[in-house]
């Protein structure tokens, strides 16, 4: 993720809420979750056996959907990379519609699995950054192949190579959802899509999530339905700035976007001290923002599905 100016609003204190509905998705379990992700795969960059075992952990969580055919790996190699070629990985679980009015129509729900090549030499493991919204993602798949969508269908999407290789740029970042957004456009996948939901860094204890300026607006408004219907409006600001993420890709092709993020991530002082530094650790996370973070999602779920 980058911000596209450097210029950043303040973070205001988030105040917990008292929640009287169930819970389709458990933040604690989703920390916890986190907690193995990390422990399994703490560096993750790509072409490391920690990558590997990445995918491993994410593949171990999705055995019905492997033995269904619903799950799909998009290997290809991003051959420009500053570092040089590189063999990448997107992973897709399918959970089709119980409407077959609806079935043919897609919600995608999106988030970076990997860590930074450029981090791989200090003690990275980018919990906030990649590890809770893939473990977010993982325990979505649990509640969807349990409560299967009754709307439109629901495509997780772990992509890889989200982070730049050396130095951020159009052609050094996002490759694993600029090679999809490309496949999908090819095959027909592209007008399938009602929504493409990207998850990023909204773990953080002090989680406020940004307005972003290249989501497209009527998913900004239900991203501000989605709070005030879970009870968790204090958690989203009305400030933000254009993000530069893995929706741009699908949003150049037309597609519906909106990223879920919280990009300042740090102290009063430095709001991203803890941003792509050693300090994006377990200990800032908790089960409540990933609580909110996950009733939010399951929420604009069936907002899209309803719209
Ligand atoms: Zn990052």
């Amino acid at each position: 993720m980058k911000l596209t100016h450097l210029a950043l609003v303040l973070s205001l204190l988030a105040a917990p809420l008292a929640q009287a509905q169930a819970h389709a998705v458990s933040g604690a379990a989703v920390l916890k979750l986190t907690q193995q992700y990390v422990d399994v795969a703490p560096k993750r960059y790509v072409g490391s056996p920690g990558h590997t075992a990445a995918e491993n952990f994410i593949k171990d969580h999705f055995k019905p959907e492997i033995a269904k055919g619903n799950f799909v790996v998009d290997e290809f190699v991003a051959r420009n990379t500053p570092a040089g070629p590189f063999t990448m990985r997107n992973l897709i679980v399918k959970f089709p519609s119980t409407n077959p009015a609806k079935r043919d129509s897609i919600i995608v729900l999106a988030s970076h699995y990997e860590t930074n090549f450029p981090l791989k030499d200090i003690n990275f493991v980018g919990a906030n950054d990649g590890a809770c919204t893939s473990a977010l993602l993982i325990a979505l798949g649990q509640y969807y192949r349990d409560h299967p969508p009754q709307g439109y269908s629901v495509w997780l999407l772990f992509t890889d190579g989200e982070e730049a290789i050396a130095n951020w740029s159009a052609s050094d970042s996002l490759y694993g959802s600029r090679h999809l957004a490309a496949k999908w456009s090819g095959d027909g996948t592209l007008p399938h899509i009602k929504a493409f939901i990207l998850a990023d860094m909204i773990g953080w204890k002090q989680m406020k999530i940004n307005r972003d300026g290249n989501s497209t607006p009527w998913l900004e408004d239900l991203l501000t339905k989605a709070g005030h219907d879970t009870g968790h409006a204090a958690y989203i600001s009305t400030q933000g700035q254009p993000i530069e993420d893995d929706h741009l890709p699908f949003k150049q092709r037309g597609v519906p976007v909106l990223d879920v993020i919280d990009y300042e991530y740090g102290t009063k002082q430095d709001p991203e001290a803890f941003h792509h530094t050693e300090q994006d650790t377990m200990d800032k996370l908790s089960a409540q923002s990933l609580q909110v973070s996950a009733d939010i999602f399951v929420d604009l779920v069936k907002l899209v599905s309803e719209r």
